[in-house]
């Protein structure tokens, strides 16, 4: 068994991330008495009780199977519960696997609880099926060997997926043989997200409210995040002295101390992003501007909690604009503009044409601004969406910009881009 505390110490402690934190190994690691949890994406967090265990979250639906069997590794114990932190399908994708480990022993089903809002989003998952495996294909597309496996071929929620029994609002007392639990909405990630305390083990379930990454309040790809919510439960969290915090993604912490730490640290870092923004919104700014002036303290960024891996600051940045705004940018010559092609067909006209494009597109990123560069090869493309030159280009520049890049999700959205233009060449994609 790893000694994930000892682990999480060490890198909190020495505030150096020389090894992964967010590990997926299928294993089962016991982290208290009576408390284990199962590394995957994303993990499960089983206590121990009179009555059973108590599970918190069921991973995705490829690791379902893997988790049930780690955890089998460790108990008999019947499954009393599982709670879902939020609806996600790395957190609810596994459950068919819950399910019927029960119904293989002949045992009742586990009560399944979550916030109201989960099966909202399950519904939505139906609605928007065909949007939600192309985006998550993208998300994940861009890192290779990340072995997630998350969503389903055909269908991106599991149809073995269990739905909630019992949901509440705003917070909700569980009492399971003699322990007690206390669950509480937050919103942040999520608007069906919960929290739990365990006070008996001085133990906070976090769910993704620390994932250690850069919370992903901002991607790019996905439905309204809370990043102010988000931070005001983080600090309801670090109120309560716990002595235990176990997130869903990354490894669990042991002590008072740096469990104040870290969730103090991930709530400065939202509550500065949302304040600068917000700050300049009110003075009239538009969204160019403050997405090239609002930026997070190097520091912060650098703490092994904090690191921009998956989601970044630039894309919370968008999100809180989209949140206390709209979708206008401030930009008036987007508020209706002519189709895209049009007008990358007016300035390759200007330039001398698409090929020109791509030459100077290819100057800056030889010069080293990718960002330019990036918008300039797709003009060129979008105006000559046969040249090969083009394309040629594109699929060059999006892959080193890939390269560059820190977060998952602007990976993910470069390589999908570089593989278009590798397609359109008739190459592989790589
Ligand atoms: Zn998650």
């Amino acid at each position: 068994m790893a000694d994930l505390l000892a682990l999480s110490a060490r890198i909190i402690d020495s505030g150096n991330a020389d090894e992964p934190v967010n590990r997926t190994t299928q294993e089962l690691s016991e982290v208290a008495d009576g408390i284990a949890m199962v590394e995957s994406f994303s993990h499960t967090v089983a206590l121990r009780t009179d009555d059973g265990l108590v599970c918190f979250d069921a991973s995705g639906a490829a690791a379902g199977a893997k988790v049930v069997a780690s955890l089998r590794g460790w108990t008999a114990d019947p499954i009393h519960s599982l709670v879902y932190t939020h609806g996600h399908i790395d957190h609810v994708g596994g459950s068919g696997a819950f399910i019927a480990d029960a119904r293989e022993a002949g045992r009742p089903d586990p009560v399944v609880v979550a916030h109201e809002n989960v099966p909202v989003r399950m519904d939505r998952y139906d609605l928007t099926n065909g949007y939600n495996s192309t985006i998550n294909a993208r998300q994940f597309g861009g890192v290779r060997g990340l072995g997630i496996g998350i969503g389903g071929e055909q269908r991106f929620l599991p149809a073995d997926a269990a739905r909630p029994q019992v949901t509440f609002t705003d917070r909700m007392a569980m009492q399971v043989g003699s322990t007690a639990i206390e669950v509480h909405h937050d919103k942040g990630e999520t608007d069906d997200h919960l929290w739990a305390w365990i006070p008996e083990h001085k133990a906070l379930c976090t769910g993704d409210f620390l994932i250690w990454n850069f919370p992903n309040a901002g991607n790019p790809q996905k439905v309204q995040r809370f990043p102010a919510e988000w931070a005001h439960a983080l600090r309801k969290m670090a109120a309560m002295g716990a002595e235990l915090l176990l997130p869903a993604h990354g490894l669990p912490i042991a002590g008072r101390d740096r469990i104040a730490l870290v969730l103090g640290d991930v709530a400065t870092a939202l509550e500065r992003l949302v304040g600068d923004t917000l700050a300049l919104m009110n003075e009239g700014a538009t969204l160019d501007h403050i997405i090239h002036t609002v930026k997070v303290d190097p520091g912060l960024l650098a703490k092994p909690y904090l690191r921009p891996l998956y989601d970044e600051p630039e894309f919370v940045v968008r999100n809180v604009w989209r949140l206390y705004g709209g979708w206008y940018d401030g930009n008036p010559a987007n508020l209706k503009p002519a189709p895209q092609a049009a007008f990358a067909t007016e300035v390759a006209g200007l330039a001398g044409g698409p090929g020109a494009l791509a030459v100077r597109a290819r100057e800056l990123a030889d010069a080293g601004d990718l960002r330019l560069a990036c918008q300039i090869v797709e003009l060129a493309v979008q105006a000559g969406p046969e040249d090969r030159e083009a394309h040629a280009a594109r699929a060059e520049i999006y892959e080193m910009r890939r390269v560059d890049e820190s977060s998952l999700m602007a990976k993910g959205i470069y390589r999908w881009a570089a593989a278009q233009s590798e397609q359109a060449l008739g190459d592989d994609p790589a």
